[in-house]
């Protein structure tokens, strides 16, 4: 069972016989319950409260004493216990960013809106790992679906340390064929998803005054495109929906960026036509589409501390299609 560090004592204190002395520590397990530890005063520069580690019962003058083991990660740093939302992440961009948070010790919450397989998949997946992950099947521009995927989530995990407002679709056509539905459902999945998952766990991340969002936007959003009137608008309003929310949610420590991604190798710009795809490509300087991974490497550097100067901004990564 997976332990974390809970709080710990400045003082050390010594332990029978007296050769050397501890700090103190409470322990809480995934099952909730608490202990008291000893903690060897060698890892003291890399203890903070959430780290995760192992208890160890070791016979000391004939009594059982509880150690808890920071556990650390291939560069000796400490594995804290996080974890992350990211909608739409059966598949795609979300997938990869969902991968890349677990590698570095996320616990994830995976999501989409119809496919439960591929969704439990990911899961699954992330739990080989060594992370912990759940599933939800949640369609995001439902209130009611988000919210009871936020509350199941805090329930089980305790926190939300990071959201990624990924999940997207298009639903492409001219502006004298687009319809009423075809603008609603693209407007209430990109944009107002985005908005019903922010401010659910904003609230949360106000309360502990910690937390990073990231919204997955698009060159789409800043350049426009035919066909694509109410795809750009979504994505537009994202940045701007960005840029409001990073002002309102600057003095709570809490980020808020955008990623604005070009042309990305996935489901969503296979649905191109082909001899539109090279035409596209024809006019990317780095002539290739981007991969997902390269997507999710940008939102793992946003999560990290060396990240914790930025909010507000949109981050292109587009192969210098849009400068
Ligand atoms: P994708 O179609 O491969 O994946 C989209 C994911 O969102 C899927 O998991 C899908 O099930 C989920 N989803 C769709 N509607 C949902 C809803 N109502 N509730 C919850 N989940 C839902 O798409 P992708 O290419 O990986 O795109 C991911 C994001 O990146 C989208 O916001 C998209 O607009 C954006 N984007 C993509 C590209 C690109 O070239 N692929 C470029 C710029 C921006």
């Amino acid at each position: 069972m997976k332990s974390y560090l809970f709080s710990y004592s400045e003082v050390e204190t010594p332990l029978y016989p007296k050769d050397k002395e501890y700090i103190v520590g409470i322990i809480e397990s995934e099952d909730k319950s608490r202990t008291i530890a000893f903690i060897d005063n060698k890892f003291r520069s890399s203890l903070d409260i959430g780290i995760e580690g192992i208890l160890e019962k070791r016979q000391m003058n004939e009594k059982e004493v509880c150690f808890f083991i920071p556990r650390s990660d291939e560069n000796d740093e400490p594995v804290f216990k996080k974890v992350a939302l990211i909608t739409g992440s059966s598949k795609g961009i979300g997938k990869a960013i969902a991968f890349e948070l677990a590698k570095i010790g996320y616990d994830i919450i995976v999501n989409n809106s119809s496919n439960t397989e591929e969704g439990l998949a990911v899961a699954k997946e992330i739990t080989k790992m060594g992370r912990e992950s759940i599933y939800f099947c949640a369609d995001i521009s439902k209130y009611d679906d988000v919210k009871h995927m936020f509350d199941r989530s805090i329930k089980k995990f305790g926190k939300i340390d990071v959201l990624v407002n990924n999940a997207g679709i298009t639903r492409d056509k001219t502006l004298k064929n687009m319809d009423n539905d075809k603008w609603e459902e693209v407007i209430s999945i990109n944009l107002t998803g985005t908005f019903f998952c922010t401010k659910l766990i904003a609230q949360h991340m106000i309360e502990h005054q910690n937390g990073k969002i990231i919204n997955i936007a698009s060159v789409i959003g800043q350049i426009g495109n035919i066909g694509q009137s109410n795809y750009s608008a979504s994505k537009g309003g994202i940045i701007a929906f960005t840029k409001s929310v990073a002002k309102e949610l600057a003095k709570y420590n809490i980020t808020v960026n955008a990623i604005a991604p070009g042309f990305v190798k996935t489901d969503m710009v296979d649905a191109i036509p082909q001899d539109k795809l090279q035409n596209i490509i024809n006019q990317i300087p780095l002539k290739r589409l981007a991969k997902p991974e390269e997507i999710a490497k940008l939102v793992k550097y946003l999560v990290s501390d060396d990240a914790n100067y930025i909010t507000g901004q949109t981050i292109n990564i587009n192969g210098g299609f849009y400068m």
